[in-house]
């Protein structure tokens, strides 16, 4: 459920009627929804109510500083992904001990900023990490707290891009090896071995493959812990899924992922941490773009926006769907025609559906990409020297840029001349 919704034939945000904050800002924009986000977040925190946890928001999926100081003021923590986002979550005021650092290749730098900035653990994803964690933190006199990202060998189920837990994936050791990888981590002075880490992919829409993971996680934990290991946290990662449609079945509610995290690893008495990202921010989000031409082609009609792939590149990455409305609300029972629905850019990849049955649209008309919040305004570029897009947070009645869109002299003026030139 979100806060996307016709009140009089028009779309609102929350209390917001989304044409409105097109006349205010111009097109495209995303505009993310307070309510949504608080929402998705308490829906994660009170499923593992009754167990000491964290829910650490994985930040990469929508970091604006708005939306992080929303959820932090909730309780979150983060979930980090480098040192940009790191200092990003410094910002908007999260505190070190609730910012938890995953990554497959994390810089001397990027440890060294955290080590010093205040962490609540790194994830660590490899030897060579392990050894260069040590090293800055008994440079800097400090214990650096971790957990080793096992890769527990199961099939996600998802879109082989976003697939992480199989052994051919780069992420995490195999699970096969932890008992000398975990040995290792306790022979170096720099590092306290706390726990386990797992996130085996993203848009899951089962619970199987969790459950396969997270029942290797209580052997592992069991057995770490018989080899002398203070095994006492679990991350167990993000990745559960979304609808995008609303006609596909509906992937598992937090309550029930809630409820296998407590069946398979209660008894452990480890505090838990989980790290959602899409779920918390995804329909938390629209992208709102105006339709420039309607253009007839042979045998097929194609609805151009002013949106593009540049701004939301998950139909051209991913072949993600995305569902389209009308900002307008359609009448009852008009007649829906497909559109093979573009944006501008000069790639046949920058379509963003096609043959997708729409209400009869204009040039002028507003549509809105559905669930949009999670991998689509960080995922943008400014290709086509397209400005980034801005983005707005709506709360209640109030509704704020959160980040503007360039100007083209602040774009062009990021390029420097040679003196050559
Ligand atoms: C991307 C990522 C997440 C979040 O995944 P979602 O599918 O957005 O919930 C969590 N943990 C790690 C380590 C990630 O890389």
């Amino acid at each position: 459920m979100d806060h996307f919704l016709y009140r009089d034939g028009a779309l609102f945000a929350e209390d917001v009627p989304v044409s409105e904050i097109a006349a205010a800002v111009g097109t495209p924009f995303y505009v993310y929804s307070t309510a949504t986000l608080l929402r998705h977040f308490k829906l994660f925190d009170d499923a593992l109510d009754g167990t000491d946890h964290l829910v650490c928001y994985a930040m990469k999926a929508a970091s604006n500083q708005a939306i992080l100081k929303t959820l932090a003021q909730a309780g979150a923590g983060m979930d980090v992904v480098s040192g940009g986002e790191y200092l990003r979550a410094k910002a908007a005021g999260v505190p070190g001990d609730k910012i938890v650092f995953s990554g497959v290749g994390k810089t001397a730098d990027e440890i060294r900023m955290a080590l010093s900035g205040g962490i609540r653990q790194f994830n660590v994803e490899s030897e060579p990490e392990m050894e260069v964690i040590n090293a800055i933190a008994l440079e800097l006199g400090v214990i650096a707290p971790i957990t080793v990202r096992v890769n527990p060998d199961v099939d996600a189920r998802t879109h082989a891009k976003i697939a992480t837990g199989k052994s051919e994936n780069k992420f995490g050791i195999p699970i096969a090896r932890a008992s000398e990888v975990y040995a290792h981590a306790a022979s170096l002075p720099g590092l306290e071995v706390i726990g386990i880490d797992v996130h085996i992919g993203s848009q899951l829409t089962e619970l199987e493959p969790y459950e396969l993971a997270y029942k290797k996680v209580a052997e592992l934990t069991e057995r770490l812990r018989s080899e002398g290991h203070n095994i006492r946290r679990l991350d167990l990662g993000g990745g559960l899924g979304i609808p995008y449609t609303r006609s596909n079945n509906a992937p598992p509610l937090p309550i029930e992922y809630g409820a296998l995290v407590k069946r398979t690893l209660g008894h452990l008495g480890c505090e838990i941490e989980i790290e959602p990202g899409r779920l918390i921010a995804g329909n938390a989000g629209i992208m709102v773009s105006k339709v420039i031409y309607v253009k007839s082609g042979e045998g097929r009609d194609f609805l151009i926006l002013d949106g593009a792939m540049n701004d939301l590149i998950r139909p051209a990455m991913y072949e993600a769907y995305h569902d389209i409305v009308a900002v307008q609300e359609p009448v009852a029972g008009v007649e829906q025609r497909p559109y093979d629905i573009v944006g501008p850019v000069c790639e046949s990849g920058d379509t963003f559906a096609k043959q997708r049955n729409m209400p009869p649209l204009r040039s002028g008309d507003l549509v809105a990409f559905r669930s949009a919040g999670a991998y689509g305004a960080v995922m943008s570029s400014e290709y086509n020297t397209r400005p980034l897009i801005p983005e707005v947070l709506v709360n209640g009645d109030q509704f704020a840029v959160i980040r503007e869109r360039p100007s083209f002299d602040e774009i062009i003026n990021r390029d420097t001349i040679p003196s050559w030139l």
